[in-house]
């Protein structure tokens, strides 16, 4: 006997044990929508009139984000611009950079790539050689800085991720091994702005399994890159986490959405870092000391700290468009 969905008694695509539904798949989209928006609400991520820089890497997670915020921009009247920025790391890359080109076709929202190798010469590869750092370090560095330095220039008031709640669950709980309490702190839906140093994040899918939003971009029939980065490593504390999150959610049923609510309504009961917002002395950023990672690095790589260079020929892409 096929289990109907609990909406329209069509047959049945999934099981949300969470929320004792089944579903097909139309209504299992429209749950995903309704949900989000209702975090959205939950979290207050936005403020109508707010522009918002989605960054999409091509991956699933980020480019559901952007197709929910497409879906939503005019309800919650708000401005969309999607970031991606091109990493060099051959032909991943390229796909990325093809997917993403797509993804915002299909959804009208206007697109800026930052190519790594235009902008500083090198592709993530060759920095992190010269370096001498593992790629995802430089990697996680380079982001984040272009993403914040780009949010900066174009006047967004808020920046998107894809983090989901699996990501955010695992980083808590590696957070939670090593005591860190002050970085889970920052594991909130959504992170403050300070004026002209640091655009705050908000995180729509905080509240969706990472196995959701794969659901999601596979039933709306999302562009997105399904091969992994060839230096996405293969085994981690991070990805242990996962499974073992995976394992207890199967277990007890509700583990997951719980523990993210939770967090997030606890959140301020967890320290805060001291000096966390400095400037850099060099390009004006945030830094959490003198001189930012990002010009720190490109020092170690290039002779020469890139920060001030790298800010305007960001102002430069943008005044072209
Ligand atoms: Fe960058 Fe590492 Fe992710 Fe590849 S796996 S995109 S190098 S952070
Ligand atoms: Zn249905
Ligand atoms: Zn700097």
């Amino acid at each position: 006997m096929t289990t109907k969905c609990s909406f329209c008694g069509e047959e049945a695509a999934i099981r949300i044990e969470y929320a004792r539904l089944n579903l097909c798949k139309k209504h299992y989209i429209e749950f995903i929508e309704r949900k989000v928006l209702r975090s959205i609400k939950r979290y207050n991520l936005f403020k109508p009139g707010d522009h918002v820089l989605v960054a999409v890497s091509g991956g699933k997670d980020s480019s559901t984000a952007l197709a929910l915020l497409a879906k939503i921009a005019k309800e919650m009247n708000l401005d969309i611009t999607a970031l991606h920025i091109n990493l060099g790391i051959n032909a991943y890359s390229e796909e990325c950079v093809d997917k993403v080109k797509k993804l915002v076709e299909e959804h009208n929202v206007k697109l800026y790539v930052i190519s790594l190798k235009d902008l500083l010469g090198l592709g993530i590869p060759e920095i992190a050689r010269k370096a001498r750092r593992p790629p995802c370090s430089v990697c996680g560095i380079i982001k984040r800085y272009l993403i914040n330095a780009f949010a900066i220039e174009i006047g967004a008031d808020v920046v998107v991720t894809g983090h989901n709640l699996d990501d955010m669950m695992a980083y808590a709980f590696k957070e939670f091994i090593g005591q860190n309490l002050e970085a889970i702190r920052k594991l909130s839906p959504k992170t403050e702005t300070i004026k002209n140093l640091v655009v705050g994040r908000a995180r729509i899918l905080y509240d969706v399994y990472e196995d959701e939003v794969l659901r999601y971009a596979l039933y709306t029939g999302l562009p997105f890159v399904s091969s992994k980065c060839p230096f996405a490593l293969r085994e981690s504390l991070e990805l242990d986490l996962k499974k073992l999150i995976n394992e207890l959610e199967e277990r007890y049923p509700s583990t997951k959405i719980g523990f993210i609510r939770r967090l997030a309504k606890n959140i301020e009961k967890y320290p805060e870092t001291r000096n966390e917002y400095k400037k850099c002395t060099i390009c004006g950023l945030v830094s959490s000391g003198n001189e930012c990672s990002f010009c720190k690095l490109t020092r170690r790589v290039f002779g020469e700290p890139k920060g001030p260079y790298v800010r305007r020929k960001i102002r430069e892409i943008i005044d072209r468009d």
